[in-house]
């Protein structure tokens, strides 16, 4: 038996759809509403304690109730809550921050705002288009992206997205999106192939699809350079080292999607850093603002900005451009947070307690129900398998992990499932005594999930 559902709960089933939500059974259980947070922690409307494992949707690196950020919003609605950057107007704070942006991402020559990740990702897709349209080549429009990769939920962004609920019964992927293997060695490769064999086996089949394709029609690859909501699956060894070259060969434009992995997540400034790939473009949201504010990037290199900028000369303009793109709040509070991560040494506090942070989410690798551990820097996950071959999955998929995620909250712990892999995402603030707290309920919990699972048949 459910509880009587609270009048704020109430309130919420009959006012709001939630976004990746089962409606009927959200109808049984109610929501769980978080009023406030501070530091790592939120609390719900019973005054509820939970460490907040997730950083929201990987995004409140700076944690909650940060007030120099709260500051840096709040002064910006108070000087110019509104200003837009059409027709050749602007505003100091995008100034300020596309300058930041271009200090930290080498390589980078321009920076157009949105206000979403799947904005950010929209725009990229036309931007690719009207580089190609620019350049002479309107046969040159297919974009290759990777099953399981996450890049969002617009059309053109879902149509990347390499993920089954993203595409059934939404009419998805349209015409011209494509989709290449994914870089989990541990799930995908043959027996006895090393990281870097099934790297470069992916690098060739990608090339075999460009050539398949036509290069003449392929304009570009994207990829997370850690695939966050498709798993926190982490490139094997060798991997954007084996890709690069051949889009190179082709043509193909590079887009990292850096919406969860970029500013510090993981131990570097940007998840390129991080595995030495050099994009032609970077897509960045989520940290960006410390969650704070909704505010996205497209960061892109000199080539693609000269074409650009050229065929606007010639056609009259760029005919892109969303209102809130370049929020001023947004901006402002962007600015804030990249000066905090530097005033307060986020990248080396990620480097100083991954060494913990790692150790830990592997320490459960002995579980009988882990069957990987992954991560790097402040990001990672426990894949639940009923062993550890890589080969086998819980049929039906998802319900281990979600009766895990469900025992954590008990605890007072949020943390995600995605499928059957938990995902940790913890505010990159977090102390090593507070990575201690995040793992403490996590053996007990999976414990009490084991017994669940042999009960249900599902182990
Ligand atoms: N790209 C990546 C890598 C993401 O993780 C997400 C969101 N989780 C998006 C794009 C889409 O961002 P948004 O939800 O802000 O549209």
């Amino acid at each position: 038996m459910n509880a009587p559902l609270t009048n704020m709960q109430t309130r919420d089933v009959e006012a709001l759809l939630h976004p990746y939500t089962n409606a009927a059974q959200h109808r049984q259980v109610g929501a769980h509403i978080i009023a406030e947070g501070k530091g790592i922690h939120v609390y719900d409307e019973r005054g509820r304690e939970f460490i907040e494992g997730m950083s929201g949707l990987w995004c409140a690196g700076l944690g909650f109730g940060d007030e120099e950020l709260a500051d840096a919003a709040a002064a910006q609605l108070r000087k110019l809550p509104y200003y837009h950057l059409f027709a050749g107007r602007s505003h100091e704070p995008a100034i300020e921050l596309a300058e930041m942006i271009k200090d930290l991402a080498p390589g980078m020559a321009r920076v157009i705002f949105q206000s979403s990740g799947s904005e950010a990702n929209d725009s990229q897709v036309k931007l690719a288009w009207f580089y190609n349209n620019a350049r002479g080549r309107p046969e040159k429009k297919k974009i290759i992206s990777r099953r399981k990769g996450y890049h969002g939920v617009t059309v053109a962004a879902a149509s990347m997205t390499g993920l089954p609920y993203n595409h059934l019964d939404w009419d998805l992927p349209i015409d011209r999106f494509l989709h290449a293997g994914t870089p989990h060695h541990w799930r995908e490769a043959e027996a006895g192939e090393s990281e870097a064999d099934f790297s470069a086996r992916l690098a060739h089949e990608l090339e075999e699809m460009i050539e398949r394709e036509g290069p003449e029609t392929v304009a570009a690859f994207i990829a997370e350079p850690i695939m966050g909501a498709g798993g926190v699956i982490v490139p094997p060894e060798g991997y954007f080292e084996a890709i690069r070259p051949v889009l190179d060969k082709h043509d193909v434009l590079m887009i990292a999607d850096e919406v969860i992995t970029g500013f510090a997540r993981t131990g570097e400034w940007f998840g390129s850093d991080r595995f030495n790939v050099r994009p032609t473009s970077m897509s960045m949201a989520k940290q960006l603002t410390g969650g704070y504010a909704p505010l996205s990037a497209v960061a892109i290199n000199q080539d693609m900005a000269e074409v650009i900028e050229a065929h606007t000369g010639e056609i009259g303009t760029l005919g892109h451009g969303f209102t809130y793109g370049g929020h001023p709040v947004g901006c402002a509070t962007g600015v804030a947070a990249l000066r905090i991560y530097k005033e307060r040494r986020i990248l080396d506090h990620v480097r100083s307690v991954e060494g913990v942070f790692q150790a830990k989410l592997r320490s459960y690798l002995d579980h009988p129900l882990v069957g990987e551990a992954r991560g790097v820097g402040l990001i990672g996950a426990l894949e639940l398998a009923p062993d550890a071959s890589g080969q086998t999955a819980f049929e039906p998929g998802g319900k281990v992990g979600a009766k895990l995620s469900a025992e954590l909250a008990e605890r007072g712990v949020i943390l995600r499932n995605v499928g059957d892999s938990l995902a940790f995402c913890p505010p990159m603030i977090i102390t090593e005594a507070e990575i201690e707290a995040l793992f403490a309920p996590l053996e007990d919990a999976l414990n009490v999930t084991e017994s669940w699972a042999k009960a249900e048949d599902l182990l």
